[in-house]
């Protein structure tokens, strides 16, 4: 080998390994660039790698102080809320406490403690017992007269009971607290104590205050009663004076006078009664007297008694009284009377023209009860909407011009109210203004077991003619007969029944007529029938029997009935009717009005007991043209040897007389022979609650109030007029 050859070998070698190195430089230049790559992407990985560290340190730092802050705010408001309660709780005067299961205690407001001062032991976790122990042993609550040990053991037992009572306690240092215990979940007793200290003062002057008025009231009420008896009996001089006046021949002008007298002196008494009565029942002093009475012969005689007012103004007063209604039942007769006074009244007082329909209505409520349903209608003024809410309210007058004409106390229908509910009923009223009024009541009442034993007469008519010109009276006439099996045809005139009657064939056996009807009235028809020659027997209507004296036709009437009718009166005359021999086979001696009569006989014989000259003299004047024989006492003495000599039928005795009253006289004439059955009225003028029930007591029958009221006396009178005495009234004399 040539040195060219090596040196071109040489060349070679160093080229390939210069390539090479060249190779491996450019391989390392790569390496190394990728190593700078990896870490720069190194770094950026580290540096963004400790970014979110920091971030999510700093996150969870955030929320950790936030939860702190949030722990730190709720932990102060509880113990706000807590201290905010409990200083609440500390600052009422009741005490608070809460005891748990084994009932010790596990809080207690100052109230609580408070009773418990100086006994350091009275914490959290005392017993109950030791508690009522120091209660009861160092005093410091009143137990009221019982042993201090009776006393805890009440206490506890107290709280082992289901339901655990208040109780008021007294402590010693003058505090009253009613304390009320609850059981609370988990078997706690939570106890409120509150003080009732005030409370119980208020009350206490309350008391005092109400004990104050209570006997001023009672103290008004006995000045009333003595005032009302003191003006009342005057006033029955005055009235009855006044009555008899108007009765004598007068002139227009006298008359005028005595009528003003004699109305003037009634309203002054009712206006007495409304305030008397209405003071009673402030003062819960008004009681009931309940006994026996006729409702419907009770409504029958204040409709008698409303009669006159009423027929100045042609006002109709009806009755329609259930014909299965029972009649005698138990309840204050008086009260009754008044109640159904005042609706009446008022009735008459607001209608103008019309009628005034009272309706009563009943079905067996229980054993011997019946439930009644009383209504008064009228087709008067009415009442507006807007006071119809008040006018049950003590001096509830409707304030208007069409109203203020009519009298009143305003007070009526406030008793009227109040002795309804008193019987245990309800009243209400329904009106339309110009239209009229309906007031109504219902009542519960037991039947009377005295009532008496109607014997079944038979009644043998067959066909009865009305004629009443008024549609509601045909309509109550046509059910009063046809429950007595009569068939009857009404006529609403005198002409039409006239007509009914003269036709061939017709067959009644009786008319039955009204007396005022327009164009042919009740004695006319009768006149036209007689003439006409038609023997048909005719009973009138009339609700003014004593004005008839003078007609012709009188004679020719079998009766006259007292409108409106009682259906007993109406029963008896067709079964006198249905007796061919005129004998009443269902005589009764207190049968009603209208008695049967004989036409000769002695004179029934009454025998007025009576002190004041003026009411003898009322007396004689009300009852003079009557066939009676009438004597008077002076005294209760005098009362008794009257009865001893002349042997009267009926007396009327005063209750208030000088020597001996007439209590006293009734008593010894029940002892004596025949004095037992007799019938005995009291006459009096006293008003105050209990009287009635003392006179009953003393063995009277019946009491009048005064001033005496014609229809009731003669109503008693014709009531117990004996059988086989002659006819007491004159009127009817001629009629029978
Ligand atoms: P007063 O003594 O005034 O009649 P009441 O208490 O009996 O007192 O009646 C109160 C008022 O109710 C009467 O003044 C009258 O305005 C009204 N009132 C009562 N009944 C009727 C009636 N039937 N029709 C119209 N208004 C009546």
């Amino acid at each position: 080998m040539t040195m060219f050859d090596k040196l071109t070998q040489e060349r070679r070698a160093r080229l390939t390994a210069e390539r090479q190195l060249d190779h491996r430089t450019r391989e390392l230049d790569a390496a190394l660039a990728q190593l700078d790559t990896v870490r720069r992407e190194l770094h950026r990985m580290r540096q963004q790698g400790h970014t979110a560290a920091i971030a999510e340190a700093q996150r969870s730092a955030e929320v950790q102080s936030r939860a702190r802050e949030d722990t730190e705010t709720a932990q102060r408001s509880a113990v706000m809320a807590e201290r905010r309660l409990w200083d609440s709780v500390n600052t009422i005067r009741d005490g608070f406490a809460v005891f748990n299961r084994n009932h010790e205690l596990v809080i207690a407001n100052q109230a609580y403690l408070g009773v418990f001062s100086g006994y350091p032991e009275v914490q959290p976790g005392i017993p109950y017992r030791r508690l009522v122990e120091i209660l009861a042993y160092d005093g410091r609550a009143q137990l009221d007269g019982v042993a201090a040990d009776a006393w805890i053991a009440a206490m506890l037992a107290r709280w082992d009971s289901d339901r655990i009572d208040p109780m008021i306690l007294t402590f010693s240092r003058g505090d009253t607290a009613r304390i009320y215990d609850r059981r609370a979940r988990g078997g706690d007793i939570v106890s409120l104590v509150r003080d009732i200290t005030e409370s119980q003062r208020h009350a206490a002057e309350l008391e005092d205050a109400r004990r104050r008025a209570e006997a001023a009231n009672r103290a008004k009420s006995a000045f009333l009663a003595n005032m009302s008896h003191e003006i009342r009996t005057p006033m029955n001089g005055v009235v009855g004076m006044a009555e008899l006046l108007c009765d004598t021949a007068l002139s227009d002008e006298q008359h005028l006078y005595a009528e003003t007298i004699r109305s003037s002196g009634e309203a002054l008494l009712n206006i007495i009664n409304d305030v008397l009565d209405f003071s009673k029942i402030e003062a819960d002093k008004l009681t009931l007297h309940p006994e026996p009475f006729d409702l419907e012969r009770c409504i029958h005689e204040v409709l008698i008694l409303l009669q006159a007012g009423a027929r100045n103004r042609s006002i109709d007063l009806l009755m329609d009284y259930d014909l299965f209604l029972p009649t005698r039942f138990l309840a204050d007769p008086g009260r009754m009377r008044q109640v159904m006074t005042n609706l009446i009244g008022n009735a008459v007082k607001f209608t103008e023209k019309g009628h005034v329909l009272i309706r009563v209505v009943g079905i067996e409520a229980s054993d011997g009860q019946q439930q009644l349903n009383v209504t008064v209608e009228d087709t008067g003024i009415g009442i507006a909407p807007e006071n119809i809410d008040t006018i049950f309210g003590e001096f509830a007058q409707v304030e208007d011009q069409a109203n203020r004409k009519f009298e009143g106390t305003g007070l009526g229908l406030a008793i009227t109210r109040r002795l309804i509910e008193l019987m245990g009923g309800q009243i209400w009223v329904e009106s339309e203004l110009g239209k009229g009024t309906c007031f109504g009541f219902s009542l519960t009442l037991p039947l009377a077991e005295d009532a008496p034993q109607v014997p079944a007469a038979p009644i043998r008519l067959h066909h009865v003619l009305v004629a009443d010109d008024h549609l509601i009276n045909r309509t109550i006439l046509q059910r009063q007969l046809e429950a007595q099996g009569l068939a009857v045809t009404l006529c609403a005139s005198g002409v039409e029944a006239f007509e009914a009657i003269d036709r061939p064939g017709a067959n009644f056996d009786l008319l039955i007529t009204d007396h005022e009807m327009p164009g042919l009235d009740g004695l006319d028809l009768t006149a036209r029938l007689r003439t006409a020659g038609h023997r048909l027997p005719v009973i009138l209507l009339s609700s003014s029997p004593a004005v008839l004296r003078d007609h012709p036709a009188i004679g020719e009437l079998r009766a006259i009935l007292q409108k409106p009718l009682l259906r007993h009166d109406l029963v008896r005359q067709l079964q006198r009717l249905s007796n061919p021999d005129g004998a009443d086979e269902t005589a009764m001696p207190a049968a009603g009005p209208r008695a049967p009569r004989a036409t000769g006989g002695r004179r029934m014989r009454i025998l007025t007991a009576e002190d004041n000259r003026t009411n003898r003299l009322v007396f004689s004047k009300m009852v003079e043209g009557l066939a009676i024989d009438l004597s008077f006492a002076e005294d209760g003495q005098q009362a008794i040897e009257a009865f001893r000599q002349t042997k009267p039928d009926l007396i009327f005795m005063d209750i208030s007389m000088p020597e001996m009253d007439g209590r006293a006289a009734t008593r010894a004439i029940r002892q004596m022979p025949g004095g037992a059955q007799l019938p005995i009225i009291a006459l009096t003028a006293h008003a105050m609650a209990g009287d009635q029930e003392d006179i009953l007591a003393a063995g009277l029958d019946h009491v009048l109030t005064k001033p005496l009221k014609k229809p009731l006396l003669l109503d008693m009178i014709r009531r117990y007029q004996p059988d086989g005495v002659c006819a007491v009234d004159a009127v009817l004399d001629q009629t029978g």
